[in-house]
């Protein structure tokens, strides 16, 4: 972004404070930057919260962003198909495109590298009516109006975005779009065990152990660690390696195993699984419960380890990403699991991501209850925004907000965190809007809660004061 447009955005800011919220989202008043749509008649913003709102940094407590320099060079990774504006669809508006009917058949040419990128309007057009205004379409269209200034996409507008997409990919897009327009502080990135960034402070890493414990992961997880796995006790010298290796620069470690079973992990000790272990060695099959007992048992070996160092243990609930496959029965049980989990380990610090969608008031109530649960908004703004808004309106009157993370983009390609981040602005504008005009707390106190929930809270949890010093000097870089 050039100098001159970051200074009209901060004019346009200060404007908000001046004319108020309806004159600030209208677009013939202010132009497009940061106006994506009309608000209906009935939405009220405070003036003094949407500036603020809209001008407190904000961090970024979970995404999946390949290095920039691997989406400059093209490197291959499996969710990246084309390099073209059809990527911004690509992670998750793509599901949405598939429930809404496009064939595997068109999905497939529109999200080929081998297409034209301005013959692709026609897969989508027939769908976009439907998807557009789902949360997933939302995060894109705003995308498409920040990034690019392209208020509508249609066949006429195709071409403008894919300009502005070859535009925008370009050397230091990353530090643009995240720190520029989202105004984002920092990002925790979850990409294999550990990533190593070339920008570690704006990238920060959590150490993923769904490997350690599902499978577990011989290759992935046992190779790096040069240590030969022959028993149990072995596994844990991997487990310890990855910690011992890399927990001083994570900012977290991270599971998302509830994409498999439910998170109702039971104290199991090694003597009962070493046996079940070396089976699995061997290349044998596991029963159902002896492979649940594993998992079990190498769960807590890593949490605890993890605990040692402080590192706070963030864990998937809640809806599934994808189509056609979701076990809501399960996913259901997931508060009642992670309570048990928080009464198990007092001393561990559990951060329940995406709010549990749809189970999200247990999740007000474990946070309110337990010491040691936290809640994480990562994704839910895409996933329903408006229930995103309310979890968040009724949860700063029933919890502590110190427990609260109200914002990850959650995404592979950066340009539509960009949309996300703005969805979470204007949802944490509305809660503290309505809280004050139905009167459940004043207008300073809604404003002083402004910088611990966009990122106090996240940098104390994470420690990131003392996590960005070291991550200054890495010695990877
Ligand atoms: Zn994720």
């Amino acid at each position: 972004m050039s100098g001159e447009r970051r200074i009209s955005r901060r004019h346009t800011l200060r404007a908000v404070g001046a004319v108020g919220t309806m004159a600030w989202m209208d677009s013939r008043t202010h132009g497009t930057e940061l106006v994506p749509a009309q608000p209906p008649t009935a939405v009220r913003v405070h003036p003094a919260i949407a500036e603020r709102v809209w001008q407190t940094p904000l961090i970024d407590t979970h995404e999946h962003l390949p290095e920039e320099r691997d989406r400059l060079s093209g490197a291959p990774h499996p969710a990246i198909k084309a390099d073209d504006w059809s990527l911004l669809l690509s992670h998750y508006l793509n599901s949405d495109l598939l429930v809404a009917g496009m064939s595997q058949a068109d999905y497939d040419r529109f999200f080929a590298p081998t297409v034209d990128p301005l013959d692709k309007w026609q897969y989508l057009a027939p769908y976009w009516p439907a998807v557009k205004n789902t949360g997933y379409g939302r995060a894109v269209q705003i995308a498409l109006q920040q990034l690019y200034d392209v208020v509508e996409l249609s066949s006429a507008t195709v071409a403008q975005v894919q300009a502005g997409y070859e535009a925008t990919r370009r050397p230091g897009f990353y530090r643009e779009i995240l720190c520029e327009r989202a105004r984002i502080e920092s990002c925790q990135v979850d990409a294999g065990p550990f990533r190593k960034s070339a920008m570690p402070t704006l990238l920060m890493a959590d150490i993923n152990f769904v490997g350690m414990i599902a499978g577990p992961n011989f290759e992935g997880y046992g190779k790096p660690s040069g240590i030969e796995v022959r028993t149990l006790s072995d596994w844990h010298r991997v487990i310890d390696w990855w910690y011992d290796q890399y927990g001083q620069y994570a900012v977290a470690t991270k599971s998302a195993h509830a994409y498999a079973r439910d998170i109702n992990y039971e104290r199991v000790p090694a003597e009962a699984v070493e046996a079940i272990f070396s089976k699995r060695l061997a290349g044998d099959r596991l029963t159902p419960a002896e492979q649940r007992s594993l998992e079990d048992h190498l769960f807590w070996y890593a949490v605890d380890k993890a605990t040692e160092l402080q590192l706070p243990i963030k864990l998937h609930t809640g809806y599934y990403a994808s189509h056609n496959l979701m076990p809501l029965d399960r996913l259901r049980r997931n508060p009642g699991s992670a309570a048990e989990l928080c009464g198990r380990a007092p001393q561990s610090r559990f951060v329940f991501m995406h709010i549990g969608y749809p189970y999200y008031e247990e999740m007000i109530a474990l946070a309110k209850q337990y010491t040691n649960a936290y809640i994480d908004m990562c994704w839910s703004w895409i996933i329903n925004p408006v229930a995103s808004k309310d979890f968040l309106k009724k949860f700063l009157v029933c919890a502590p907000s110190n427990k609260i993370l109200p914002f990850g983009g959650d995404y592979i390609p950066v340009e539509p965190v960009v949309g996300h981040a703005w969805m979470a602005r204007q949802g944490i504008a509305l809660a503290l809007s309505e809280l004050v005009e139905e009167r459940w707390m004043s207008l300073a106190d809604a404003l002083d809660l402004v910088d611990p929930i966009m990122h106090g809270n996240a940098r104390r949890l994470f420690r990131l004061e003392e996590k960005t010093r070291l991550l200054q000097h890495v010695p990877w870089s």
